[in-house]
């Protein structure tokens, strides 16, 4: 059993359902991983991409880390018995050689390739990614349905308040009862005004989240902290820079509501750093750290381990990105719930099947279940 070849492609990615609106340019990685086991006459390939909120790592993934998979011998990739890849040993052959430090974004290379990785292993064992995960780390089976919220409301260059409106109402009549929205590109005024909007559709302010995207600085933090903590939104999340724990520390001492913060650290090492100094509070606080770009599952278990063993609830977890993976993990592993994108990062939108109250279905098809939505799904024939 081995991995015959590895595809990556980079592809545009819009915050936006209308991709005409521009977007910084972002692009991601989507990858897949083809192995030579053979199942009705075509092998299985397992599929990943880079999350969404960098960019795309096809350099990483093409000189560095695809080669030394396909490199491997095939007892380095396999579990014990040589029925399957084993991704912890997979991980260990992508991360030979690697340095100590300097995270970069190859965290973001190997995550993409890991999910392809769990991708193929649950789809070679026929069952869905998450009682996969659930076996292997020896988890309860999940309840049928998982928590998720909507994610969006970036600022519209026209119309803002309006379409924002339209956006969170879209997500309230497909089944969603909590959003997040975007704040902290424009003044407080603006924002205040856009949050009591959005409330007004997804009924009321505490199913509201809101993401400063890191831009404020000490001075700012403070005054929109002050301005947002009556407002009893449903959490605030990223609001400086992701190493300004100073910043954070001292919102957190002031902010009585629930703050959500780990989306732009990836690692173990910088999540010790955060729960050391950035001052969060086990029990109430928000961990967002993206599984994909955390070095993938192997690095995401590293901390979500760090902080249990802090007495950290598992419910804390909300994985960044909107992705079928992160839906998955928040299954598997008891989290609190998970992000989803219906109306942007296409062809990465929303999840596969219905929202109902608040909560996805979670995918029954082998591995992740990409081939299930169609969006993705397209993009990923294409690679191959
Ligand atoms: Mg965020």
């Amino acid at each position: 059993m081995k991995i015959v070849d590895i595809r990556e492609r980079s592809i545009p990615i819009s915050r936006y359902l209308d991709r005409g609106i521009p977007s910084g340019g972002l692009t991601t990685s989507l990858v897949a991983v083809v192995t030579d086991v053979v199942r009705a006459g075509t092998p299985i390939i397992g599929y990943g991409f880079a999350s969404v909120g960098r960019f795309a790592q096809g350099g990483l993934i093409r000189e560095r880390f695809a080669p030394r998979l396909l490199k491997a011998s095939e007892a380095a990739l396999l579990n014990r018995d040589g029925t399957n890849f084993d991704p912890f040993r997979a991980w260990d052959v992508m991360m030979a050689g690697e340095k100590l430090g300097g995270h970069g974004e190859r965290c973001v290379a190997v995550g993409a390739l890991d999910m392809a990785i769990w991708d193929a292993a649950a789809k070679i064992v026929d069952v869905p990614l998450y009682q996969f995960i659930c076996e292997r780390q020896q988890r309860p089976p999940p309840p049928p349905r998982i928590a998720v919220y909507a994610s969006g409301g970036y600022p519209y260059p026209h119309d803002d308040v309006a379409r924002l409106s339209a956006e969170i109402r879209s997500f309230a009549d497909l089944g969603f009862t909590h959003a997040k929205i975007k704040v902290g590109s424009a003044d407080l005024g603006t924002d205040l005004r856009r949050i009591e909007a959005a409330a007004k559709q997804i009924n009321g302010s505490n199913r509201l989240a809101v993401d400063a995207m890191n831009r404020y600085d000490a001075v700012s933090a403070e005054e929109a902290a002050a301005a947002l903590c009556p407002l009893e939104l449903w959490w605030f999340e990223d609001i400086c820079d992701p190493h300004d724990f100073d910043t954070l520390a001292s919102v957190a001492a002031h902010y009585d509501k629930p703050i959500a913060a780990g989306e732009a650290l990836f690692s173990v090492q910088e999540a010790r750093l955060l729960d050391r100094h950035g001052g969060l509070r086990t029990g109430k606080d928000i961990l967002l750290f993206d599984p994909v770009h955390c070095y993938g599952l192997p690095g995401y278990l590293k901390i979500i381990d760090h902080f249990l063993a802090k007495d950290w609830p598992r419910a804390a977890f909300w994985p960044h990105g909107g992705h079928l993976f992160g839906l998955h993990l928040a299954a598997a592993l008891g989290l609190g719930g998970a992000e989803t994108t219906p109306a942007g990062f296409h062809p990465f939108c929303g999840v596969a099947g219905k929202i109902e109250n608040g909560n996805a279905v979670l995918p029954e098809a082998p591995g992740v279940g990409f081939e299930t939505h169609d969006d993705a799904w397209r993009a990923f024939r294409a690679l191959v």
